[in-house]
C-alpha cells in the first residue's frame, strides 16, 4: 500500500485534516500549483474564519447532520486551536472573526501544520475505485493506493481557483446520491424592469431582504451585472426562482417625512443617487417632505417592500459556495464516513451543507475535518 490515507484536494478542510492527523499518515493531492488558494481570497483577503454566533440555524442542509461536528469542534475550539498556533483572529462586524491583516496568517498556520504529510501539487485526481479493500486513486500522473480516501475537493464555485466536480463524480461512482447543486452566496442578475439598477453600479445601501420567512440584513451593492453585497449573497442561499422582497428603508420613520423641509433625496436614508433613481421610477419629483401628497407617500412606502424576481445569479464563476452536494443521509455525522463504502470519507463543501455568510463555511470545513480526523486516528481496539 502506498498510503494510509489519501486526501483529495488541498483546501481549507484538507489542510485542517492533514494538520490533525499523525505525521506521515496522509497524502494530499491538489490540482493547483499551491495549496489553499481559496483561503487567500476569502473575506476580502482577510478570511472570515468563524462567527461568535454559532449553531445549526446558520446552515442549510440536515441540521442533525451538522450538529455533532459543530459540537465536537466548535467556534471556541477552533479559536483555541488557532491561539495555540499564535493566531488571534479579530472580531469585526460585531460577531465575525477575521485574520488581523491578511488571510495568509491562517494559510501559513495550516501549511506549517500540514507539512508533516506528503503533498502532491499540480496533480489532478481523475477517479477513485476500490477493489479488495484497497482504494485506487488515479491522477493525471499516476495511480496511488490507500487504505482510506477523504474527498475534500470542495464544490463547483470559483473554477478559476481549481474547483471541479470530482467530489460528486467519486461519490456517484460509489452510488452516493447528490443533492442538486446551485451557486450560493452569489449576486443576482436582474430583469428589464430593474435594468435601472445597473446605472447605480458601485453604490451600496443598507437593506433587509425577505425570502419566505428568512430575513437577510446588510449591504446591497448595485453592480454592473445586477445586485450583490452581503445581504444579497446571503439571500441567494434561499432563492431558487420567483420574487424577493427588499426593504430599502428599514427602520425609517415615515411620520417625520411629512414635517421635513428637506428634499427627498436628502431626507431618505439612502445614497442620493439611489433615491433619485427610485424617484424617477415612481414618477415623483425630488420635492421637500411637507409637499408630499398622500398618494406619493403611499408610492414611496412601497420601497419598504420592493418586490421583484431576479433573472438568475452571477453563476459559479462568482459564487462563494456551492449549495447542495453529497447527500448527508448517506454519510455518518460523527465520522464523515460513507455509510456505503468503508474507508471513504467526505469533508467540507463537497457535502450538502452550506453556511450563511459570516465565516460559517470555513467553520464547517474545519469542524467536519476534525470529526473525520478523530475517526481516522481512533484506537481500532475501541468499539
Ligand atoms: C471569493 C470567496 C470568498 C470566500 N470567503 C469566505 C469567508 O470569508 N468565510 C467563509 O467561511 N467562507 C468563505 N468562502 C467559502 C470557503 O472558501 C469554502 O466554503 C471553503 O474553502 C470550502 O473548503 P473545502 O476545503 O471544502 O473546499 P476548497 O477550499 O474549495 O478546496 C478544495 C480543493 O480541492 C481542489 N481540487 C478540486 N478538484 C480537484 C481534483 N480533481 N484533483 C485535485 N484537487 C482538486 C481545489 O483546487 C481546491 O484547492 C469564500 C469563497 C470564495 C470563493
Amino acid at each position: 500500500m502506498d498510503n494510509k490515507i489519501i486526501i483529495i484536494g488541498g483546501g481549507a478542510s484538507a489542510l485542517m485534516l492533514a494538520s490533525l492527523l499523525p505525521k506521515n499518515s496522509a497524502t494530499i493531492i491538489e490540482s493547483n500549483a499551491k495549496l489553499g488558494a481559496k483561503i487567500l481570497v476569502s473575506g476580502g483577503g482577510k478570511c472570515n474564519i468563524t462567527n461568535e454566533l454559532m449553531g445549526t440555524q446558520y446552515f442549510l442542509g440536515d441540521k442533525t447532520f451538522v450538529q455533532p461536528a459543530l459540537k465536537s469542534f466548535s467556534e471556541r475550539a477552533l479559536l483555541r486551536w488557532l491561539e495555540r498556533q499564535n493566531l488571534m483572529p479579530v472580531l469585526r462586524k460585531e460577531t465575525q472573526y477575521f485574520c488581523k491583516d491578511s488571510a495568509k496568517e491562517l494559510l501559513d498556520i495550516l501549511l506549517k501544520e500540514s507539512k508533516k504529510q506528503k503533498v502532491f501539487v499540480n496533480e489532478k485526481v481523475l477517479d477513485v475505485s476500490k477493489r479488495d479493500e484497497v482504494f485506487y486513486v488515479k491522477t493525471d500522473k499516476r495511480t496511488l493506493t490507500a487504505d482510506a480516501v477523504v474527498v475534500a475537493s470542495g464544490g463547483l464555485s470559483f473554477p478559476k481557483l481549481g474547483a471541479s466536480g470530482i467530489g460528486y463524480d467519486i461519490a456517484e461512482h460509489f452510488r452516493h446520491s447528490i443533492v442538486k447543486t446551485a451557486p450560493g452566496l452569489v449576486g443576482f442578475t436582474v430583469q428589464k424592469d430593474q435594468f435601472f439598477f445597473k446605472e447605480l453600479s458601485g453604490v451600496s445601501t443598507e437593506v433587509v431582504i425577505k425570502i419566505g420567512e428568512t430575513l437577510c440584513k446588510g449591504g446591497l451593492l448595485f453592480a454592473h451585472k445586477g445586485i450583490s453585497g452581503p445581504a444579497v449573497l446571503d439571500a441567494s442561499l434561499y432563492w431558487e426562482k420567483g420574487k424577493i422582497e427588499v426593504d430599502f428603508l428599514p427602520n425609517f420613520s415615515w411620520e417625520s417625512l411629512k414635517k421635513s423641509k428637506k428634499q427627498l433625496s436628502s431626507l431618505l436614508p439612502m445614497p442620493k443617487r439611489v433615491t433619485k433613481a427610485f424617484l424617477v421610477q415612481l414618477k415623483i419629483d425630488d420635492k421637500i417632505g411637507t409637499k408630499i401628497t398622500e398618494d406619493e407617500l403611499l408610492l414611496l412606502r412601497t420601497l419598504n417592500h420592493y418586490s421583484f424576481a431576479p433573472a438568475g445569479t452571477f453563476g459559479y464563476s462568482k459564487a462563494e459556495v456551492t449549495k447542495g452536494g453529497v447527500n448527508t443521509d448517506e454519510v455518518d455525522a460523527l465520522t464523515m464516513m460513507s455509510k456505503k463504502v468503508e474507508g471513504l470519507c467526505f469533508t467540507g463543501e463537497v457535502l450538502d451543507v452550506t453556511g450563511r455568510l459570516g465565516g460559517y463555511n470555513f467553520q464547517w470545513a474545519f469542524s467536519s475535518a476534525y470529526s473525520c480526523a478523530k475517526f481516522l486516528t481512533r484506537d481500532k481496539n475501541e468499539n
